[in-house]
């Protein structure tokens, strides 16, 4: 971001103190990933090499990615495996649901890779796992942070609102001019409209949505995005800094100070999202059980208003 004027990283684009995390240990950590590997289930913790994996797992809150662990995408800043998939896992809905339950998860975040290659895109497998939930844990809430669906994102959308998850969440990463370099295989305004969609057909569901700050963005590019999120009626916003996963990926282009994100979320706020999280750490399924919880409120509060 040129207008703060922050010192360009060093070639080893080493992290500022902020950022730095302890290595997972727990016991807790260990016990969760004995679960996942019994369960054939992969995780986004895992495979985008999450930062927070060793906070969030000691507390066994780990997002589960479904319809296997290789994306048919090739996103320049994730570092999830790009290749041809696996057929999809007809097992997948019950080890989901049986990991919430053993996990003891009062709140759920299911993701999955890009899959271009199914007709539908994978959005009958989100239903199942909704619906698989619903079953074995009714009490707990279910959010969901899908792929774009591209080209198939009215149907797939439908299907999935249909079985009814509390929270859609869909990033969209990073600002429209990064497009062609960050996000390559998508269209930032199909991202925007399928939020909208989302709300257009079932208004009681939350909507949700990221963006990755230090890829190069302007810092009125991301106020701009703000303002598109909250056109299409988005409730919740999260921020956090980009982490280059491997050499082969974007570079950092700044470490975006903690005192910037604090000026982010104030203007996130004012602009009128329910909820903002904004930090260096802030990844869309990071705390999303306690933000659900406050954006539940946030609504109540608004409406009690009205
Ligand atoms: S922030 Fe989300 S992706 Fe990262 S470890 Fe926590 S639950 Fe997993």
């Amino acid at each position: 971001m040129t207008e703060a004027l922050a010192p360009t990283p060093s070639p080893k684009q080493r992290k500022p103190d902020w950022i730095r995390v302890k290595a997972p240990t727990s016991a807790g950590f260990a016990e969760t990933k004995k679960l996942m590997r019994r369960l054939n289930l992969a995780t986004v913790c895992e495979e985008a090499a999450c930062p927070n994996i060793g906070e969030c797992w000691t507390k066994k809150h780990a997002t589960v990615m479904i319809l296997g662990d290789t994306c048919t995408r090739a996103c320049a800043f994730c570092n999830v495996k790009t290749g041809m998939p696996r057929p999809v896992d007809p097992l997948e809905p019950e080890h989901v649901a049986v990991a919430a339950a053993e996990l003891g998860l009062e709140h759920i975040v299911v993701t999955s890779v890009d899959r271009d290659d199914l007709p539908d895109g994978g959005a009958g497998q989100f239903v199942k796992v909704i619906q698989a939930l619903r079953r074995n844990t009714p009490s707990t809430t279910i959010e969901i942070l899908t792929p774009d669906f591209r080209n198939k994102a009215d149907a797939a959308v439908e299907a999935i609102i249909e079985a009814g998850p509390d929270v859609y969440n869909h990033n969209l990463e990073t600002v429209p001019r990064l497009y062609p370099t960050i996000r390559p295989g998508a269209r930032y305004y199909a991202s925007l409209r399928l939020l909208e969609g989302v709300k257009r057909h079932d208004p009681r569901i939350f909507t949700k949505s990221g963006v990755m700050v230090g890829l190069g963005e302007e810092r009125l590019e991301v106020h701009q995005v703000m303002d598109d999120m909250r056109s299409a009626d988005i409730d919740f916003l999260t921020m956090g800094q980009y982490l280059q996963p491997t050499p082969r990926h974007a570079k950092v282009a700044e470490f975006v100070t903690p005192q910037t994100f604090n000026a982010y979320a104030a203007i996130a706020r004012a602009k009128g999202f329910l909820l903002v999280a904004a930090s260096p750490l802030t990844r869309s399924s990071y705390h999303a059980g306690d933000d659900f919880q406050k954006m539940r409120a946030a609504r109540e509060a608004r409406l009690a208003k009205a």
